[in-house]
């Protein structure tokens, strides 16, 4: 398959953007942020494949899906079945895949024969991209790493931009789900004080290009701190931001909490 890597066929930068991926609910449901998902997939160029940062695959070194044909995993419990139904039938590329591991320094990315695609990746891509038409692969998250060890892994990905490929860091800026306040869980913009007061830090920091600090958001305070009781859903915003240049433009979308405890809070970069 020799659709990507040709860097003539394609002069302009691809944006990259982080969403916040919520519910896994949202691949089939219409509201406000599955909303702002397809209104996005419209303004930007069409991908020739897609790469995926999901917060749902984490994994003791860093790894990229090397299948063509990846399955759709439906990694969640107590969901309706209808959600167990939802196939996300988009080809994988190994060819993608091992020239990724090209830009890589050697025996850092490995490939993966097993993996497929996670809610991270196809609750949102059922709704941006629904005819699945683009390969779609996904990149592990190191664990054992801090969020400025993914950072700096992110810079090796900054070529495939100039490929065609639509790379998208999926979690969640404010994602504490022991404190979800399930009876708010249907309220438009239901956050708790200091889930409001994390979602506007997040927002400055990366707004004013100022993204280290948030490397070490334990020492950014008590709302920083609630936000992110573990970092799953944090580094794949770290991804994003890995992928920013200068001057580039940075545009927040789905600017909301949810649930007390959550935000949707999402970044369009370029
Ligand atoms: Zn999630």
């Amino acid at each position: 398959m020799n659709l990507i890597l040709d860097e003539k066929e394609s002069s302009d930068l691809m944006p990259v953007l982080f969403v916040g991926h919520g519910s896994p609910m949202n691949a089939l449901e219409k509201n406000v942020y599955t909303k702002n998902w397809k209104k996005i997939a419209g303004e930007i160029q069409k991908p020739k494949a897609m790469l995926c940062i999901s917060a749902h695959w984490l994994t003791k070194g860093s790894f990229i899906t090397a299948v063509d044909n990846p399955l759709t995993i439906h990694d969640f419990g107590g969901f309706p079945d209808e959600l167990f139904k939802v196939e996300y039938p988009a080809k994988g590329s190994l060819d993608l895949a091992k020239d990724a591991q090209k830009l890589f320094p050697k025996d850092l990315l490995h490939l993966d024969f097993e993996w497929g695609l996670d809610h991270g990746t196809w609750s949102v891509l059922n709704q941006m991209y629904p005819l699945a038409d683009a390969p779609t692969l996904q990149l592990s998250i190191d664990y054992s790493q801090p969020a400025s060890y993914h950072f700096q892994l992110a810079q090796y990905l900054q070529s495939l931009r100039k490929r065609g490929v639509l790379i998208i860091g999926s979690g969640n800026m404010v994602h504490n789900l022991g404190m979800v306040a399930w009876d708010k869980i249907n309220e438009e913009n239901y956050g708790f004080d200091w889930a409001i007061e994390a979602n506007e830090m997040f927002k400055k920091h990366i707004l004013d290009r100022n993204f280290e600090p948030l490397f070490d958001y334990a020492k950014l305070g008590k709302s920083m701190q609630l936000s992110i009781p573990t970092p799953d859903h944090f580094y794949p915003l770290i991804y994003s931001l890995g992928l920013v240049k200068e001057k580039e433009e940075l545009t927040i979308f789905n600017d909301y909490t949810m649930a007390g405890s959550l935000s949707m809070t999402s970044l369009k970069i370029g």
